[in-house]
């Protein structure tokens, strides 16, 4: 191999890192415009370990990343012991909920259950690279970003299912690198 060769080899973080073209969404909570309900159905519909926080569905900017188990602890204890909590209630993630009217119900802040700083890589990161930083940081996941846009996710599964893969295609390619 050259070095030409090496480098079109490479594989980036936007090829490993979830979802691939023809898959649903990633799966997200919103900051302060997500109610109790829309938590617990994505919460019954899907079975990943965690879910980004984003500013809005439309402007896609990270703000965090909560754990599926903290936010099911927090919303169950919430509606057992928080009088008011009900399933329109909005969850916030922000640092200061809205004033919000009088007539509305009780909302759930959740801040203290986000990871305010969940590391990220953009999408042309050499796998190489995360696959260094998942060793050395013992990360369970990852965030893949573009100009501040979340892209997708990767986690630690999804670097051992890329390791295996690369040790077959190209046992030499890992040994030496
Ligand atoms: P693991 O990879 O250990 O099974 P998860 O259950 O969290 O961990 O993820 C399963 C798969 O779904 C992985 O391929 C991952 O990239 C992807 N994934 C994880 N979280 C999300 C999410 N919030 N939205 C969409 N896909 C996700």
């Amino acid at each position: 191999l050259d070095v030409r060769d090496e480098f079109t080899h490479r594989t980036l973080a936007t090829d490993v890192m979830r979802p691939r073209r023809n898959d649903p969404p990633l799966a997200v909570l919103t900051q302060d415009s997500t109610t109790v309900e829309d938590a617990e159905a994505l919460i019954k519909d899907t079975d990943y370990s965690g879910f980004p926080v984003v500013v809005s569905r439309e402007s896609e900017r990270l703000i965090g990343f909560v754990q599926r188990r903290d936010l099911t602890l927090a919303i169950k204890t919430a509606r057992q012991k928080q009088d008011g909590v009900v399933s329109s209630s909005m969850v916030y993630f922000t640092e200061d909920a809205q004033q919000l009217p009088a007539s509305d119900p009780q909302p759930l802040k959740l801040r203290r259950i986000l990871n305010l700083s969940p590391f990220t890589v953009t999408d042309h990161t050499p796998m190489e690279t995360v696959v260094d930083i998942f060793r050395k940081l013992g990360l369970r996941q990852c965030l893949v970003t573009r100009s501040g846009r979340l892209l997708g996710i990767i986690t630690k599964k999804d670097v051992l299912r890329h390791m295996a893969q690369m040790m077959n295609q190209d046992p030499e390619s890992i040994m030496f690198n």
